[in-house]
């Protein structure tokens, strides 16, 4: 930071001006085809900034995920501008302009809480329980920047003047990577509670210290999203575990009192959650820094299992056969859980995939074996068996024969397979209990 002077606001709805020399953001550092957005609104007569997250990550030198425009244009006007435009959006109409793969989101100026300032809840439909909303209005550029959830988000940038523009003491909340939401924290978790999550997200993802008003009011809280529908809470649930930052995201929660609202009754104690669910979520952790694909499924399949093994063994108990027993208990655990959080059905399918193909690793003789090598959810489901050897130890060995018998070529593969152990999988299948860890606390 220089000392560069930056101009005081003269009105109330002034912002501060923040010029290049100190904020230091580059015109090339922005999207190509956001500027050209920005360039024909203000050719035409309108207001036109970048808005947002991206302003944030430029600053904090984090790369954008996208770059949003605000406007004083109304969507009708910024279709009649924009060939490439559509406008989206029921509650508040934005406009998507698309450049090939790149998608520009362009909203017009909005003021007023409106409850849920997420802008891209296109086919959403948002069910407000008992929370209070008020209509979608249009508003002006600094109303626009109040009704943003924290001060971080609210910035303005003007490619054209090459200016930030803050409404809310953004930038030097920014430059002390410090997060405050805008107005009374109280009454802004009370309009949406889901920037309680939000707030743990940020802190953890950006690395930014809450300033303690913000911090106050989370724990007693947290049960305010009761209220939030399951599908965003979905949603809301995917950017907190599937950003690169999943096992101190949780840790967070569990600390704000957040977790249990997602998950309830899961672990007796979600401060010493299953070594299985840690491994988990640093595993996706991994992934995701070394660019490998993740699945929500997965993490599903680790939260839930042990409840869903402790059911299994009581249907497995009751004569039932084990991977008939997991796909019920799966089911009923996803079932209980989706009053809170409803996992897409393409996700809940991949974790009782990864559930129902545990036992089937036992039965390693054979074509049973081939069989599940070729599987289409084979990697995810050893990757699991994988997690499980650490409460589990006396999967091992179980766990390494699987590991090797990937590695070796096609000849050698056969004759392990030939000459594995039953594992109960030989020709006719035996009923009996099987040899399992009874469920641990943990
Ligand atoms: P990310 O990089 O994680 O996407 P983001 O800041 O872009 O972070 P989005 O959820 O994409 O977050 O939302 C875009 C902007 O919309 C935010 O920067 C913020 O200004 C505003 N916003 C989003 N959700 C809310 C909310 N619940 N309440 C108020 N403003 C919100
Ligand atoms: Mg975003």
């Amino acid at each position: 930071m220089n000392s560069t002077p930056v101009s005081r606001p003269t009105t109330g709805s002034d912002p501060l001006i923040v010029p290049r020399t100190e904020h230091g953001i580059q015109r090339r550092q922005v999207s190509t085809n956001a500027l050209k957005v920005i360039e024909r609104l203000q050719e035409a007569g309108f207001d036109a900034y970048l808005v947002g997250g991206c302003i944030r990550d430029l600053l904090l030198e984090t790369r954008p995920k996208d770059f949003d425009v605000a406007t004083n244009a109304t969507p009708e006007e910024i279709r009649e501008l924009f060939r490439n435009a559509r406008l989206i959006g029921r509650r508040f109409r934005l406009a998507h302009v698309r450049f090939g793969r790149e998608i520009i989101e362009v909203a017009t100026f909005r003021g007023g809480g409106d409850g849920d300032g997420d802008d891209d809840d296109a086919d959403r439909v948002v069910e407000d329980g008992g929370r209070v909303t008020r209509d979608n209005v249009f508003g002006t550029e600094a109303e626009d920047a109040r009704r943003r959830d924290f001060t971080i988000n609210a910035l303005m940038y003007d490619p054209a003047t090459e200016t930030i523009r803050d409404h809310v003491d953004g930038y030097a909340d920014v430059r002390q990577r410090r997060l405050r939401l805008i107005g009374e924290p109280v009454s802004r978790y009370r309009e949406d509670p889901v920037r309680l999550l939000r707030a743990a997200r940020f802190m953890v993802k950006l690395d930014l210290a809450m300033e303690p008003q913000t911090a106050g009011p989370i724990v007693s809280m947290a049960p305010l999203l009761e209220g939030i529908p399951p599908s965003r809470l979905f949603d809301e649930i995917l950017k907190l575990f599937l950003s690169g930052h999943a096992w101190p995201t949780y840790q967070a929660l569990v600390r704000l009192a957040l977790w249990p609202e997602l998950f309830p009754g899961l672990f007796p104690d979600p401060a010493q959650p299953p070594k299985l669910v840690e491994n988990a979520l640093k595993n996706t952790d991994q992934r995701i820094a070394e660019g490998l694909p993740v699945t929500p499924g997965f993490l599903f399949a680790a939260f839930l299992w042990q409840r869903v093994k402790a059911r299994a063994d009581e249907l497995v108990a009751a004569g039932a056969a084990p991977v008939e027993a997991l796909a019920e208990a799966g089911e009923e655990a996803i079932v209980a859980q989706a009053r809170k959080v409803a996992l897409h059905r393409r996700f809940s399918t991949i974790a009782k995939e990864i559930w129902c193909m545990q036992p089937r690793f036992e039965k390693r003789r054979g074509k049973r074996a081939v069989r599940l090598i070729n599987e289409r959810r084979f990697r995810a489901a050893y990757d699991f068996l994988l997690l499980r050897v650490d409460e589990e130890p006396e999967l091992a060995e179980l766990a390494q024969w699987w590991t090797d018998v990937q590695e070796v070529d096609h000849e050698e593969r056969m004759k392990m397979i030939h000459s594995a152990p039953a594992g109960g999988g030989g020709k006719k299948r035996r009923r009996r209990p099987r040899k399992r860890k009874t469920p641990s606390a943990q």
